[in-house]
């Protein structure tokens, strides 16, 4: 499906795109043309450098930007590099996401502060310094998750980053309008990454049975809903979540 899309002349940027389903994404978006900039945050062993590298290098003139999402002068360098070498930016997928699941008994202030700086944070911080650089008729997309909308178990800092990230993008919607830039977030479901690769068997089952269409998502599904709401054919929705989740829930 993703192939049916043509982004010829379209700046995108993806935040953690070194990997899962942002890695996916812009690889998907420069397949169908368009000029990406893959980003990756640093770690100690530089594991995420030479991911982001190697899908760069797979990428025709891609730009791979260092940048912890979370880091509001690095998210304004990040952008005023893009706006220097590429002239603006057309579309921002909001990707970069972590997880420090606990019970709210076990949960530390530090991984509640993590995940919010990195999920909510790092897509305000994201939109407010690319704003002087989107085009008119631009495309946001923030990656949220079901479980904004089913609070799962363990998840009270992620699941209240991406609902906050859901609100985030419904303001953004709002204010950004005047432009014809669009902003609308995909909440998946469960989707078959490395996640979900490490979840014992009997707890996949249990998903399972909740999932009508009766399979996991592939990245390609999360995929595919992002070049939607980014193409052309999308120009009328805005502020509106997709929920990528086979069934499982059904707000
Ligand atoms: P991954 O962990 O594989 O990908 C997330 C990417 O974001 C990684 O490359 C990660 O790097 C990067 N990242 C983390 N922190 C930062 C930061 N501060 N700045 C820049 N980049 C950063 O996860 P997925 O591909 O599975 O998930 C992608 C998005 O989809 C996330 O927002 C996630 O919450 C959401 N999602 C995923 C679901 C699933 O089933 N997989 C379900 C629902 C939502 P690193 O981890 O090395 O720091």
């Amino acid at each position: 499906m993703s192939d049916t899309f043509d982004f010829s002349g379209k700046i995108v940027l993806v935040t953690g795109s070194s990997r899962g389903i942002g890695g996916a994404m812009i690889t998907g978006f420069a397949r169908c043309g368009a000029r990406c900039v893959v980003n990756y945050v640093n770690d100690r062993d530089g594991r995420n450098k030479a991911d982001a590298e190697r899908v760069g290098a797979k990428l025709e003139d891609a730009l791979v930007i260092e940048c912890d999402v979370a880091d509001e002068q690095g998210v304004a360098r990040m952008m005023t590099q893009i706006g220097s070498a590429l002239g603006g930016l057309d579309i921002l997928v909001n990707n970069a996401g972590i997880l420090r699941d606990r019970t709210i008994k076990k949960m530390t202030m530090a991984d509640w502060d993590a995940v919010l700086k990195v999920n909510l944070t790092g897509a305000f911080n994201c939109i407010h310094q690319a704003a002087p650089i989107l085009r008119n008729g631009g495309r946001i997309v923030n990656i949220a998750s079901l479980s904004a909308a089913m609070g799962i178990f363990g998840q009270a800092n992620y699941a209240a980053s991406k609902a906050g990230l859901i609100a985030l993008t419904k303001v953004a919607a709002r204010e950004l309008a005047k432009q014809q830039i669009t902003v609308n977030a995909i909440a998946p479901g469960a989707i078959e990454t490395e996640i979900l690769q490490a979840v014992p068997e009997d707890v996949k089952k249990q998903y399972l049975q909740q999932i009508p269409l009766g399979e996991f998502g592939q990245v390609q599904d999360v995929v595919n809903a992002a070049m939607f709401l980014c193409s052309a054919s999308s120009r009328y929705i805005t502020g509106q979540v997709i929920h990528v989740n086979g069934g499982m829930l059904m707000p």
